[in-house]
């Protein structure tokens, strides 16, 4: 028997996630996120769920490539472009739209030999100073860039910093109404929280993310209770002891939990080499047999463990929840002081994880 944890993917929930942004962006094309495995889901459990959207947005060439094998012959979109020359060959095989932020990769599409032109997404930076052109300097590169043979169209990208939060996007916005202003193209502005928060972002293509695997893109529950995105990963465990600690006794490294009366404490499958965060607290949510509790004690490698007093009866073998379905994964996330994103990418390799 391998250990008893397994991360499930909801099929029908990327599936139905995926309807919710395009209902909340209902003109616009949708580039579906799946960079990073598909944020922890795998990129070949996610693809079933997600075949509906208009195309995929991701950074590794080899998820593009695995995107292909898997039959998709829609638009594949790298998100941050290339990085070497020989990249240019792989997007021209595989016929794979990129991003470009800077002259560098400008200058690598000018030197490559193409077979057909490649369609880019040239980046602007509108204030979250990582990648792209500022709005001053953003025509020039457009100049650029279309003067450069091997380039197809040339749709305007750029990414916001606060649509999940108060600052919000109008200083984005309006910084890429300047730079992008009488440039012809098509617009891809909106991540997840645009989609489901500022219309004004929309335009022709959105890039929702985190939404399509049921997170909220603040990293806060509440707010996306309305919206009807499901959860698409569980991550499940069993007890595999149970141990009656008497009053004034400890549980586990450090000592940092001591049991202020006699409670039954439940020992589960999972521990920070599957991915579960160390920095867990007492008191992070977690879900036996049905009910919720909570964990005490500090997360170890291949355990951790949980307060029974809530779940009297359960025992060894009894089923826990860590995150999914019944436990929102963002609540955990908050307990640990992270957002939801960090924990679905962070499921580790040796956690067996299939698709339903
Ligand atoms: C990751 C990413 C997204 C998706 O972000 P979410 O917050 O998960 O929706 C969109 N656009 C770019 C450029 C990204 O890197």
């Amino acid at each position: 028997m391998p250990r008893p944890i397994s991360a499930t993917i909801h099929t029908a929930a990327l599936a139905s996630n995926l309807a919710v942004a395009r209902r909340h962006a209902p003109k616009s094309k949708i580039w579906a996120v799946v960079k990073a495995n598909a944020y922890g889901h795998g990129v070949a459990r996610a693809f079933p769920g997600l075949r509906a959207t208009d195309g995929f947005g991701l950074l590794d060439l080899e998820e593009a490539v695995k995107l292909r094998e898997l039959g998709w012959a829609g638009p594949i979109l790298l998100l941050e472009g290339f990085f070497r020359p020989t990249d240019i060959d792989v997007i021209d095989r595989y016929s794979l739209t990129t991003g470009v932020h800077c002259d560098e990769q400008l200058r690598m599409l000018e030197m490559a030999r193409l077979s057909k032109p490649v369609n880019i997404q040239l980046k602007m930076n509108s204030g979250m100073n990582r990648l792209g052109y500022t709005p001053e300097r953003f025509r020039a590169a457009w100049e650029r860039a279309r003067a450069v043979q091997g380039i197809g169209q040339i749709t305007l990208m750029t990414h916001f910093s606060d649509a999940d939060g108060p600052r919000g996007i109008s200083h984005q916005l309006e910084a890429f109404e300047r730079g992008a202003e009488g440039i012809a193209g098509a617009r891809s502005l909106a991540n997840s929280a645009a989609t489901l928060w500022h219309a004004a972002a929309h335009f022709d293509w959105v890039r929702p993310g985190i939404i399509l695997y049921g997170g909220s893109p603040s990293g806060k529950t509440a707010d996306i209770a309305t919206t009807g995105l499901k959860p698409a990963m569980t991550l499940a465990s069993e007890l595999i002891a149970v141990q009656a600690v008497p009053a004034g006794h400890s549980v586990g490294y450090g000592s940092v939990f001591s049991a202020t009366g006699p409670m039954r404490i439940g020992i589960v499958a999972c521990g920070y080499a599957d991915g579960y965060p160390r920095v867990a607290p007492e008191g992070t949510p977690v879900i036996v047999d049905g009910v919720v509790t909570r964990i005490v004690g500090r997360v170890s490698m291949d355990m951790l463990t949980v307060d029974l007093t809530p779940v009297p009866n359960a025992g060894i073998g009894a089923p826990v929840e860590l995150w999914g379905t019944k436990l929102p994964i963002d609540d955990v996330a908050a307990a640990c002081g992270t957002i939801g994103y960090e924990l679905m990418c962070a499921v580790a390799p040796r956690v067996p994880m299939r698709a339903e």
